[in-house]
């Protein structure tokens, strides 16, 4: 009998198409994987008859001779950020438990129209706001890695799409939604051993997502290989007058053009990321990946992306400051959580409210955002990391006259412990290091296994694509696919 929890995204709608077996049996057998995972704590809520409903629908249409869809019968998780009607959405805060949207986002939308059904709502870090999905108001979702030393140490799945990543590798779903403001789609991917791309800025809606920081949040696709990524950011991606953000672009036939010839291609290798003290196997496995693209035809060529050091500090000025203005709806009046002591006035309601319903991190970012943008210090702060913004997006551009594609880690270190990093904001943010230039240029960005470190952790290596190069990123990383023979799984303790 097929294990379909072996199957991707390709597998399923192929064997669905061809009536080798029926799209139910595989939202059955997921359902199954989903309900036996509890221990990692990766959906806030399961909806096995809406898989199941999605699944039957594709069957009626195989049945009856209809086309079916690019994700017809591939059931998936959808990150709890993402507004799905009559589910429950909660962005992983106690601000929004029990909120049941009336509306679908447009990406969601995009997915039940391509065929994909729905596992469940996975946990992620509150309001999206983490690298380690510790901040959830429902719980750590746990990594199915274990560090090789033979002791339990429960490892953070990286955030903040945490539940994403570590459905995906504890193969509960062959793919989830993620979405990456300063990398928390590739980040997770690199911590779980799986791919993740984030698109360029505009190819998704956010229409229906709910808003962390607008200029840089961006919706794709995690999934355990490269095929599964174009296949799924195909149905995902797409413009929508509901974003004015949205890019009025038809969306490439991102699968069909996948080809791991990088013949003519130029590889820039940016000197500012091999920072000074790099874990030893971090640069160990970046060397793997140039010698990988290089076999794969293309040139490299060392590059320079000079304001590479403020790029961090830039992206931790501007997301709480666009975060503390989304924020700012969340009021005890229109959404989710109201807390009105006896006898209290309206802006006692709103204090109470914002003080039960966000988090401690949440909480702080607002406070940062508020304080950046007050009137005596929105040049200082603000402005400033605006202008380094502009200089950053520069430097890819100055980078494009000389390479077609960045490659660079993806995380400056394997997989942490839960509670290792959560009691010092600081080094939580530090992971970021490598993943926040590219969100801040807006530009297209994938991870893909690299390989594992002494640990027997995974490590995932970076793709930096030029604006609305999607293609060349998928090759690349299809290139490094090719090549790492990565194969390595967590082992099902759970
Ligand atoms: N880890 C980053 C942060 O905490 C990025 C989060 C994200 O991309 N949503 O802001």
């Amino acid at each position: 009998m097929t294990d379909f929890s072996r199957l991707g995204v390709a597998a399923i709608r192929d064997g669905v198409a061809n009536g080798e077996f029926k799209a139910v049996e595989v939202a059955e057998a997921l359902n199954t994987r989903v309900a036996g995972a509890k221990a990692l704590n990766a959906f806030i809520v399961e909806t096995p008859e809406m898989a199941v409903a999605a699944a039957q629908a594709v069957d009626a249409d195989r049945a009856a001779g209809k086309p079916l869809g690019k994700m017809a019968g591939v059931p998936i998780g959808m990150k709890d950020l993402f507004c799905t009607e009559g589910v429950q959405t909660t962005a992983a805060s106690h601000m929004l438990e029990g909120f049941v949207p009336t509306y679908e986002s447009t990406v969601s939308a995009n997915l039940w129209k391509a065929g994909a059904g729905m596992l469940g709502k996975l946990n992620l870090d509150q309001f999206a706001m983490g690298s380690s999905n510790e901040t959830s108001y429902f719980g750590n979702v746990i990594s199915p890695w274990r560090r090789n030393d033979g002791g339990n140490a429960a490892l953070a799945p990286g955030g903040s799409s945490g539940g994403s990543s570590s459905a995906i590798a504890a193969r509960l779903c062959p793919a989830a939604t993620g979405t990456d403001t300063g990398g928390s789609i590739r980040q997770p991917a690199a911590f779980v051993g799986i791919s993740g791309i984030k698109p360029t800025y505009g190819r998704c809606s956010r229409w229906g997502v709910v808003a962390f920081a607008s200029s840089l949040d961006q919706a794709g696709p995690m999934a355990r290989d490269v095929r599964d990524c174009a296949i799924m950011l195909e149905a995902m991606a797409g413009f929508d007058p509901k974003d004015s953000t949205s890019l009025d672009l038809p969306v490439p036939a991102w699968e069909a053009a996948l080809n791991s010839d990088l013949k003519g291609k130029r590889i820039g290798i940016p000197r500012e990321y091999r920072l000074d003290g790099i874990d030893e196997d971090i640069a160990k496995m970046w060397d793997n990946g140039i010698a990988w693209l290089k076999d794969a035809g293309a040139e490299i060529v060392d590059i320079s992306l000079p304001h590479t050091k403020y790029a961090l500090p830039a992206y931790y000025i501007i997301a709480p400051a666009e975060a503390s203005s989304n924020l700012a709806r969340y009021d005890g009046v229109r959404f989710g959580l109201r807390d009105l002591p006896e006898g209290a006035g309206l802006q006692d309601m709103y204090a109470a409210t914002r003080a039960a319903g966000f988090g401690e991190e949440v909480r702080r970012r607002i406070m940062i955002g508020t304080y950046v943008l007050s009137a005596g210090f929105y040049d200082a702060y603000y402005t400033q990391a605006q202008k380094v913004r502009a200089l950053i997006a520069r430097d890819f551009e100055n980078a494009w006259a000389s390479c077609d594609l960045i490659l660079a880690p993806t995380a400056p270190s394997a997989a942490f412990g839960l509670g290792e990093k959560n009691a010092d904001p600081l080094s939580m943010y530090l992971n970021d290091v490598f993943a926040v230039p590219a969100s801040l240029a807006g530009l297209p960005a994938m991870s893909v296994p690299g390989g594992l470190d002494k640990q027997g952790l995974p490590l995932g290596l970076q793709i930096i694509g030029k604006a609305l190069d999607e293609q060349a990123v998928l090759n690349a990383g299809l290139a490094i696919e090719q090549r790492s023979g990565f194969t390595a799984e967590a082992g099902e303790w759970w």
